[in-house]
């Protein structure tokens, strides 16, 4: 006889015990609704005139559906596979169809290459929202859409490439098929630099490109070597940094996937395991003796390369935002509704410092990441200095604090944070990739200093503006001085390398600072710029804010409007 009944108890009646106190995920599909700084900042930059569509699109990319497919493809992670059952060369990469519904989202939406074929104004910045929504759900995906995106400002520039693959390349279709690119409805472009010995160093490449005609811009080579880290290896081309020759000058070479109706000879040996960005491929790849075409003039094969890394840059900066406001939320929601020592955390004044600073810095990092994508836009001296200055200095911060938000966003869900069952565990695995990738921390931090020492006046410039638009903030005026100073007074380069990242990061700062006081309402401004610049940074660690000292009730729920 079982236990339950000799002991006169119903079996309906075991059970352990009751499961409170337990908060669901945010898990709303109004992305758009909720976000009260991205709405604003789609209208102050003119693109009202996207915001439905942005407002569909975060109900897409929201979704229960889009948000267990972002679960899926991250699981089960893409597959190599090398051969055909036939012992046929293939170097295929096989998905999960959540990956295909995603990625299909992402470009259907218009969310890689709109800026590009859209001239209203406003369209970086629609861009930029469009990218920021998809980036607070699923990560993976934006890495093949940067890199297509990025690559079409160049290949614009090689009229019988582009009469080729311009169609293909702009297109909203998602055609995902491994065939030769004439067929193709649209295609993706990636890049590919990096080699074993040496990453940051590009003047390290050892992979030799040899002409077949004659060689020059637009000429056919065959390109030997290898590359480390080959993102979205199956993409129908990468553009590809090689010397040309053994000892010649640095080119860029467009290497598709098909030559013709024969694959290109780009060997995939086998896909990193990496720590995050579990849903999208990296691979190393050799290229035995490859068909390649010159992009721009022998010798301008890293400057190209960086043209396009000075987009692909923006985009970490905006995917680390992303990933900042997707923390964010699920820190605040969690914390406004689990109780502990008779009141809801949200409500302890410790935990309010930690949401507090969650808050503007999330704030804080979307208002950069538009700001340089509104820049795309324009060519005024001013937004080509937040272009070529402010771009590495936010990459360098923006993709930084990001790490350390989302594991603080992590611990305010407690145990809960850490398991795989959330979205925390995800979203901090993946953070750190941006800050590696499209240049580490040190390379974007000396970026800068090369940005300044070349173009002092814009510099000056961009500092004059600030100086204006801060006027009222002691706190960030004197923080202005002091770097003003350190870039006139120290011109030895090799001396301000010691001081680089705090110049980088008080850049940073101070173009958030700038952003906030012209773009947001004064209490996130005034909280933010006196806890970064003013006598109250007090803390290395977030959370150390006291915030009685702020309209905090005023910023959270501007953060995330109690439902
Ligand atoms: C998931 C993933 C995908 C990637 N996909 C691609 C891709 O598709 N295409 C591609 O080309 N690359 C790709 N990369 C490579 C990436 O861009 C490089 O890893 C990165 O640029 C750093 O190069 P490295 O690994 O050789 O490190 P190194 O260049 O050896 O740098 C190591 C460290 O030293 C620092 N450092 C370097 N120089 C200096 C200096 N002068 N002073 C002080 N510090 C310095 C760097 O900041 C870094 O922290 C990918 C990387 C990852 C992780």
């Amino acid at each position: 006889m079982p236990v339950f009944e000799a002991e006169g108890r119903s079996p309906a009646l075991w059970s352990t015990h009751t499961v409170v106190n337990q908060v669901p995920e945010w898990a709303n599909d109004d992305l758009w609704d909720a976000d009260v700084a991205l709405r604003e900042a789609v209208e102050q930059a003119g693109a009202h005139w996207a915001a439905e569509r942005l407002q569909t699109y975060a109900r897409q990319v929201g979704s229960p559906a889009a948000r267990a497919d972002a679960v899926a493809a991250n699981v089960h992670g893409p597959q190599h596979r090398p051969y055909d059952a036939r012992g046929h060369r293939l170097d295929a990469v096989d998905f999960h169809p959540a990956w295909h519904h995603l990625l299909g989202l992402l470009r259907q939406g218009g969310w890689v290459t709109l800026p590009w074929r859209d001239d209203r104004p406003g369209r970086w910045t629609a861009w930029a929202a469009g990218f920021y929504l998809h980036g607070q759900i699923e990560q993976g995906t934006l890495c093949p859409a940067t890199m297509t995106q990025a690559a079409v400002p160049l290949l614009r520039r090689e009229p019988a490439l582009w009469a080729q693959v311009g169609d293909p390349l702009l297109s909203d279709a998602y055609d995902p098929r491994d065939i030769p690119l004439q067929a193709k409805a649209s295609i993706w472009v990636g890049m590919g630099m990096t080699e074993k010995q040496g990453g940051s160093d590009v003047r390290a490449n050892t992979t030799t490109a040899w002409p077949l005609d004659g060689g020059g811009r637009g000429g056919v080579y065959r390109v030997r070597g290898h590359k480390w880290f080959y993102s979205a290896p199956s993409s129908d081309a990468h553009l590809v940094s090689a010397r040309i020759g053994p000892d010649g000058p640095m080119g860029c070479f467009w290497v598709p996937r098909w030559w013709g109706a024969q694959r290109n000879a780009v060997r995939i040996q086998r896909l990193k395991d990496k720590l995050g960005n579990r849903s999208n491929a990296s691979g190393e790849v050799e290229f035995e003796d490859a068909l390649g075409i010159l992009i721009g003039e022998e010798g301008r094969g890293i400057a190209t390369l960086v043209e396009m890394a000075s987009y692909t840059r923006i985009n970490c900066v905006l995917g680390s935002a992303a990933i900042v406001r997707a923390a964010l939320v699920q820190a605040l929601h969690s914390a406004r509704h689990r109780q502990a020592f008779g009141r809801a955390l949200a409500q302890q004044p410790a935990m309010r410092g930690v949401l507090l600073d969650l808050a503007l810095e999330s704030e804080a990092a979307l208002q950069l990441g538009l700001r340089l994508a509104q820049a795309c836009e324009d060519a005024a001296p001013l937004d080509q200095a937040w272009r070529r200055i402010v771009t590495p200095a936010a990459k360098f911060w923006v993709c930084k604090r990001a790490i350390a938000a989302t594991a603080e966003a992590m611990e305010v869900l407690g145990g809960n944070g850490y398991v795989e069952e959330g979205t925390l565990a995800r979203l901090l695995r993946e953070a750190p990739v941006n800050s590696i990738w499209e240049g580490s921390g040190n390379v974007m931090c000396l970026d800068v200093l090369r940005a300044v020492q070349r173009q002092p006046q814009a510099a000056h410039a961009l500092l004059n503006d600030w100086r204006q638009a801060l006027h009222g903030d002691a706190a960030a005026l004197g923080a202005l001085r002091t770097l003003a100073a350190a870039w006139q007074t120290q011109t030895d380069g090799a001396a301000l390398e010691h001081q680089a990242r705090w110049i980088a990061q008080t850049l940073a700062l101070l173009a958030q600072a700038v952003l906030l006081r012209t773009r947001a309402p004064a209490a996130v401004a005034d909280a933010f710029i006196a806890t970064r610049l003013g006598e109250a940074a007090v803390g290395q660690t977030l959370g150390v804010i006291d915030a009685r000292s702020w309209a905090t009730d005023a910023i959270l729920a501007r953060a995330l409007p109690e439902a």
